[in-house]
């Protein structure tokens, strides 16, 4: 086993093998998660008490094995300082997605799995490093689209491609947003129970299913790009999603 050693930043203690790539980026590793915080933490108005470890694996073995679980993954969020994540050639899982989701929980912890990972996705922006709401153009058009009012049960929600899943869930986020205003969203993130729809129409003046056709006519409204497209349509094909999986 490789010997761990750590460096430190302004928000973050991240630990890391020796010899390993990430010891190699460290410092590109640093500049970027420190610009992530900076963006997530004045974006939703949050501060961390405590720094954020961060722990650079090889493997999502380890990764698996450091959350304490044993289930294999790129990259996981333990509440209230920890992520592990995988560094090595193939696999860089650095970035907003995991800080989201700790930041944010210093406000709430929403009991919809669809709502903690769609704002955790909106500060993605994208997905395979395509914008999210070509991801969801490109599901509409195909049949492949998911409405919002049976995503955000958590069952569902699991029955689905993450390829599908997630950016959905991203792009609503950004849509309410957008439309309403970050405070109105953090109104509604703080306040949501386990009856999501009653909690969405007390904000935002409107029922689920209504807002969910109104999202899908707001991306019907954005320009977007055949080659693009055609990148979408090869991505799926590889990951072999169907729909339901
Ligand atoms: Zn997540």
């Amino acid at each position: 086993m490789m010997a761990w050693t750590k460096k430190e930043s302004n928000h973050y203690i991240f630990h890391y093998h020796i010899g390993s790539l990430a010891e190699k980026d460290i410092e590109e590793i640093i500049n970027i998660q420190e610009n992530c915080y900076d963006v997530i933490s004045n974006c939703l108005n949050v501060e961390m008490k405590q720094k954020i470890h961060y722990f650079l694996c090889e493997t999502p073995t380890e990764v698996g094995e450091l959350f304490g679980d044993n289930e294999p993954c790129n990259g996981c969020a333990k509440e209230p300082n920890e992520v592990f994540a995988v560094y090595n050639s193939e696999v860089k899982c650095i970035g907003f997605h995991e800080d989201a989701h700790l930041i944010s929980y210093k406000l709430s912890v929403p009991p919809q799995t669809f709502l903690r990972e769609g704002l955790a996705m909106f500060f993605d922006k994208v997905s395979l490093g395509i914008p999210q709401y070509m991801w969801i153009k490109y599901f509409i058009d195909h049949g492949l689209y998911v409405k919002v009012e049976d995503l955000v049960i958590n069952k569902n929600f699991y029955k689905y491609s993450d390829l599908v899943t997630y950016p959905i869930a991203g792009a609503f986020v950004e849509y309410l947003i957008l439309k309403y205003g970050m405070e109105k969203f953090k109104a509604f993130y703080c306040s949501v129970n386990e009856d999501f729809n009653k909690c969405f129409s007390q904000v935002f003046k409107i029922s689920v299913s209504e807002s969910n056709m109104q999202f899908i006519n707001y991306i019907n409204c954005l320009g977007y790009n055949d080659t693009i497209t055609d990148i979408i349509k090869n991505e799926i094909q590889d990951k072999n999603i169907i729909g339901i999986t």
